[in-house]
């Protein structure tokens, strides 16, 4: 028994770095398409998703992804109260690690010094993650040169996270979370916590250890309780005290509700399922038809080789199941565009420099160029702004 709460816990940290490290990963990887493995790529409006794309340039699609991901959200907090909170939110993640490093140093100046170098390690590393899921990990040096907006973005998000990391941690939790006020309404008799297994209160021997080392002060014996963020130190604690007393297990852990019975069968949980389930299949609808099959955008801007040639770069999306062959041409015949034609891989992006010959011949102004995929489809336009 005590091997499997001591295993327990072991996994349950070995998860949460598991979760962390896929955060941390996934933006890097890249799918057979060119993309990344998850991310919003705040430039194009598109989600790149396990080799898929989502285009999201439809207002309604990305309605409809945020009650989705509300929803969810939902049912998780009625089913399984705070999980987020201990499992997976970064907050907590972190200002538990901060704590514990800085720990470590008895002296008191020592350790603020210490917190404070923890909570800029960490703000540092969330923030450059997290700029990565909106902006690729491959063009961030570049795109924080270019992008004032990105740079002040970055510097702002920084800050927030590090005052929160240094001197704000779990009073967030408890204080100002959102998240934490609104799942007081979404949980029910039936939603899972982190308590007094029921039945087990008459071994408590009062030490207070799990008040000691809970991060939001409370009493986890008297759980459920809106400010508990399922972080388990307390059912660590105990585990100790019962381990060293009687070499037996702990008694706190996870509870499934007053009943201590998983119940799946409430209207609330019901309800919120099926409007989930409901607005994936509308999701899902609204990307497959809404999407552009070919996409064409410049990117940067025109560069001048002088004689009246110039070049830019252009970003060519497929998103079909098949290879496509773009062919340029401007259709008032005042510029030879080369290459004449583009080949594109199936689901993928291509970015390719084309050169506009206009044999110095047109004057300054915009020149549209029509790019042809398929015989039975009209060509897309894009301009080109020559100086
Ligand atoms: S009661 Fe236990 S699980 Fe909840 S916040 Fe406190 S220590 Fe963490
Ligand atoms: S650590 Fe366990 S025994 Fe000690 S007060 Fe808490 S619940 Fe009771």
């Amino acid at each position: 028994m005590i091997a499997n709460s001591v295993l327990r816990g072991k996994i349950y940290r070995l998860l949460q770095f598991i979760v962390v490290a896929c955060v941390f990963i996934i933006p890097f990887i890249k799918t057979s398409n060119g993309n990344s493995l998850f991310r919003f790529d705040v430039a194009t409006l598109q989600l790149f998703a396990f080799n898929g794309i989502v285009n999201f340039a439809s207002f309604f699609s990305a309605f409809i992804a945020i009650l989705l991901v509300t929803f969810l959200f939902i049912f998780t907090t009625q089913l399984l109260g705070r999980i987020w909170c201990g499992w997976l939110c970064p907050q907590s993640f972190f200002a538990i690690r901060i704590e514990s490093y800085a720990k470590k140093f008895k002296n008191k100046t020592i350790r603020f010094i210490a917190e404070l170098i923890f909570a800029a390690i960490f703000s540092l590393l969330l923030t450059v993650i997290w700029m990565m899921y909106f902006v690729s990990p491959y063009d961030f040096i570049e795109t924080l040169k270019n992008s004032h907006l990105m740079l002040i973005i970055g510097i702002v998000l920084f800050l927030f996270i590090f005052v929160d990391f240094a001197f704000v941690r779990f009073k967030w939790c408890k204080y100002v979370c959102p998240y934490s006020k609104f799942q007081v309404v979404m949980t029910d008799d039936d939603t899972l916590y982190v308590g007094m297994i029921p039945g087990k209160d008459s071994q408590c021997i009062d030490c207070k250890a799990c008040i000691r080392v809970c991060p939001t002060h409370i009493d986890p014996r008297k759980n459920p309780d809106a400010d508990c963020i399922y972080c388990e130190t307390c059912v660590t604690a105990c585990n100790q005290v019962f381990h060293k007393k009687d070499n037996t297990n702990g008694i706190l852990g996870y509870v499934w509700g007053k009943s201590d019975k998983l119940n799946l069968k409430r209207p609330n949980l019901i309800v919120t399922f099926i409007i989930s389930v409901t607005l994936f299949f509308v999701l899902i609808y609204s990307i497959v038809s809404t999407s552009e099959p070919v996409m064409i955008n410049t990117v940067g801007n025109i560069s001048s080789l002088g004689n009246g040639v110039y070049t830019c770069n252009v970003e060519i999306k497929n998103n079909l199941d098949k290879p496509v062959r773009i062919k340029f041409i401007n259709p008032d015949n005042l510029a030879e565009i080369t290459p004449e034609t583009v080949r594109v891989y199936i689901q993928s992006t291509k970015t390719e420099t084309i050169t506009i010959n206009t044999k110095g011949e047109i004057p300054s102004g915009v020149l549209t160029i029509e790019a042809y995929y398929d015989r039975n489809t009209p060509p897309l336009k894009f301009d080109v702004n020559i100086k």
